[in-house]
């Protein structure tokens, strides 16, 4: 199993939908057809190989050798080279999971129960594998990054997005997971043992390194976060020219916070009126910094009458902090107010994780581990009654799936060998 894997530094397997085994096996008898019938399914994907970088091959693909896969009960598995660069495709027919003995049933199954948040160990009891096995399945499907597979959707890469990290714990000691995350998409969901600038810079820098090679041009414009310092000072780093805005819910939420000493009723109506605030703020569709300046300011005063000058102060102060941020979120309507669909990943992949604990250990494959959770986030489709239910994030966001079925979805964005045919843009 090693030796296959070490053969070719970069993956270029292709996972082909035969419909059926008995078409699989058909076609192995027939080269010719068989070549057709991969190459009319990548086209259907609208997909194109990923050939060497040398390579400007016009799909040149002839058939290179068999390869027997005696640990699948000798499956005949076929390998397609280039005429042109000489890169190597493995054929992996949708029944066969890569490097796995997991039949794809199983596989989907305990999945879906781990994405549901059952844990590894129970959804291993329902469905006979061992919770290593799903560990590494899972961790199997996160070496291919998030953006290429979002993108290989057809989605934009995010010119506005949420950005914000998760605290977790690996055995006793604190870590966290820096989230980016755009609509009902992870774009990004890192893992570092600190809580620093620099750590934070460091895990949103593998969005950047994703996305350049694709775009070049790209360029973030707005970004919410909830005001945490090393957040914020990672993402001035990262992405200079983008509006940095606080979240307004966070803000509402920290306020009585700030309010000490004072009747509940007192901090409580003071909390109500700073929201009435915020919300005509947000009203006004071309509201004046100057505007908004004068009413905190007059908000600051009405707290200093009612509930004392300390706690004026403290809420000045504060304001003085974090009023730019709120700025931000006013001045360009298009930066996300809040950061509440960023809350509900967090809490979904706190689940996993919460399910999880007897996997956690410093040695593991944490980044991969959490990089698969966050495919299946964005591509398992929402359930039955959900709101936007049988639709993955991906469709909800105006991504395009490969096919109606999830599980295929996932064998296919995930395989190493597709890339996605570059439209012919005029922008
Ligand atoms: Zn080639």
């Amino acid at each position: 199993m090693r030796n296959t894997a070490r053969q070719t530094r970069e993956n270029r397997t292709i996972t082909v939908d035969f419909r059926s085994e008995a078409t699989y096996y058909q076609l192995l008898g027939d080269g010719k057809a068989f070549l057709e019938c991969v190459l009319a399914f990548i086209m259907a994907l609208g997909f194109q190989l990923t050939h060497k970088a040398t390579c400007h091959g016009s799909g040149c693909l002839t058939r290179h050798s068999h390869y027997m896969r005696v640990r699948l009960g000798g499956i005949t598995i076929w390998r397609i080279q280039c005429t042109t660069c000489k890169a190597v495709f493995t054929v992996l027919p949708h029944f066969i999971l890569r490097y796995r003995q997991m039949r794809p049933e199983v596989a989907r199954d305990a999945l879906l129960a781990t994405h549901g948040g059952l844990s590894l160990e129970r959804c291993a009891v329902l469905y006979h594998l061992s919770p290593m096995a799903l560990y590494r399945l899972v961790c199997a499907l996160g070496h291919q990054s998030l953006v290429t597979v979002l993108t290989r959707c057809g989605l934009p890469l995010p010119v506005y997005f949420l950005a914000d990290e998760k605290h977790s714990r690996c055995l006793a000691e604190k870590v966290y997971l820096p989230t980016i995350v755009s609509g009902r998409v992870i774009w990004h969901l890192g893992y570092t043992e600190e809580a620093s600038a620099s750590a934070f810079t460091q895990s949103y820098q593998a969005l950047q390194r994703a996305t350049s090679p694709q775009e070049p041009a790209y360029r973030v414009r707005g970004i919410l976060t909830d005001g945490f310092d090393s957040t914020t000072k990672s993402m001035r780093t990262l992405f200079p020219g983008a509006r940095l805005g606080n979240c307004l819910r966070h803000a509402l939420n920290k306020l009585p916070g700030k309010l000490m000493a004072i009747a509940s009723p007192v901090r409580k109506a003071l909390r109500s009126q700073f929201h009435t605030l915020l919300c005509r703020a947000r009203q006004r569709k071309s509201l004046r910094v100057f505007a908004l300046g004068q009413r905190l300011r007059h908000f600051v005063d009405h707290v200093t009458t009612t509930a004392g000058l300390a706690n004026g102060e403290r809420v000045r102060r504060w304001f003085q902090d974090k009023k730019a941020g709120w700025y931000a979120v006013f001045t360009d309507p298009q930066i996300p107010v809040t950061s509440t669909l960023l809350d509900q990943a967090h809490n979904a992949i706190e689940r996993k994780l919460f399910a999880m604990k007897g996997f956690h250990h410093p040695g593991g494959s944490q980044q991969a581990f959490l990089t698969g959770l966050a495919h299946l986030y964005n591509l398992v489709p929402y359930q039955r009654r959900a709101q936007h239910a049988s639709q993955c994030g991906v469709e909800v966001e105006g991504g395009r799936v490969p096919t109606h079925d999830w599980f295929l979805n996932v064998q296919i964005l995930t395989s190493g060998g597709f890339r996605r045919t570059i439209p012919h843009s005029t922008t």
